[in-house]
């Protein structure tokens, strides 16, 4: 009984987590853009599917944060799954995989040029600053 109610109190923190704004993964990536200059960006843009965590209106650029875990990476973090509750996280993060899959389609038929930042690589502080720089055009 204990234990049972203590790992619905886990799964709703992390409930919370994926539907919350402003994660530290976020916070990475933009306070990496705005040293880069690259300011004048949108955030959770509601008028794109899967509301973008970034967005250059203008540059018809949008760059998409994603957790490991959550959007079912293929690297160390994405694929440590807990042993328990797999009849509910497998099923959920296989269903983010998709919807992201969506959205990324969608965003590319509307003519965004989309980049994609795992939580994995923002480690590598001038790799990350790179491949932004990249992807921005400069
Ligand atoms: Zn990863």
């Amino acid at each position: 009984m204990r234990l049972q109610s203590s790992s619905s109190v886990t799964r709703s923190e992390n409930m919370r987590r994926i539907r919350s704004k402003n994660t530290k993964p976020e916070l990475i990536v933009r306070g990496a853009l705005r040293e880069l200059g690259f300011l004048g960006y949108r955030i959770h843009y509601k008028k794109l599917p899967g509301r973008p965590d970034v967005v250059y209106l203008g540059k018809r650029k949008v760059i998409l944060v994603h957790g490991c875990f959550w959007h079912g990476h293929n690297c160390k973090l994405g694929t440590r799954q807990p042993l328990s509750n797999r009849e509910y996280w497998v099923p959920k993060i296989e269903c983010n995989r998709q919807r992201d899959a969506r959205h990324l389609a969608e965003l590319t038929q509307l003519g965004w040029s989309v980049l994609i930042v795992w939580e994995c690589e923002l480690r590598d502080r001038p790799a990350l600053c790179k491949r932004l720089a990249g992807f921005m055009g400069h």
